[in-house]
């Protein structure tokens, strides 16, 4: 893989773990990072956009998507289908950006098969008390959605030991400052470096 190109990033969390509220603040505060749009078969839900949150379209769609080759990774979550656009990824990582994948444990794993370079990041909420307690505040779901979705969240979160890194938010600043952390210590790699600075390593060296 060429250096200039970005670095592909999976991360993977329960529902409820704060994800997607971590991961908007990490690309608000990183310009040279941005999050894949996935598509997904699932009903929007209020307060999200089309085309922002996910591309949402209907099954023969994304089955249409499917048989034309169109995604990397899919999984059914929760009864609905999720893909990643493998085109749009590609575009984005040789542009030079860092590429955030928020993706299952399913999707994660036929990402490290198919792209190995990947680094992967698990976040985990501080307890399962606090993790309820932030899918009952949604107020979007009845208890018994709650309670499958606690059952698929304790499911999903046993496959932490497959990431590379954990990220544990208790603290929202703390786990962003985590996050943050990881990107930036790839960023700073020899390779990457090198490609940046090819200028200034030439002078030091002369
Ligand atoms: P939600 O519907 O709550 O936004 O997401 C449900 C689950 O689907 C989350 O675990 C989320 O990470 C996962 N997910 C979202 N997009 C994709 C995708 O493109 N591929 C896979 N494999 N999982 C996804």
């Amino acid at each position: 893989m060429n250096p200039a190109n970005g670095t592909l990033y999976i991360v993977s969390a329960p529902s409820g773990a704060g994800k997607t509220s971590l991961v908007k603040a990490l690309i608000d505060s990183m310009p040279q990072v941005r999050v894949s749009v996935s598509h997904t078969t699932r009903n929007i839900r209020p307060g999200e956009v089309d085309g922002v949150n996910y591309h949402f379209v209907v099954r023969e769609q994304f089955q249409a998507m499917l048989e034309g080759g169109e995604f990397l990774e899919h999984a059914e979550v929760f009864g609905n289908l999720y893909g990643t656009s493998q085109r749009c990824l590609e575009q984005t990582l040789a542009e030079g950006y860092d590429l955030i994948l928020e993706i299952d444990w399913q999707g994660a794993q036929q990402v490290r098969r198919l792209m190995p370079q990947a680094r992967s990041i698990f976040i985990l909420p501080p307890t399962q008390q606090a993790l309820r307690q932030r899918l009952t505040n949604r107020g979007q779901d009845s208890d018994e959605v709650i309670d499958d979705r606690m059952r698929e969240a304790v499911s999903e979160m046993s496959h932490y030991v497959e990431y590379d890194y954990l990220v544990i938010n208790d603290d929202f600043a703390h786990a962003l400052d985590d996050l943050k952390a990881i990107f930036r210590a790839n960023q700073l790699r020899q390779d990457a470096q090198q490609q940046r600075h090819q200028q200034l390593l030439s002078e030091l060296l002369a």
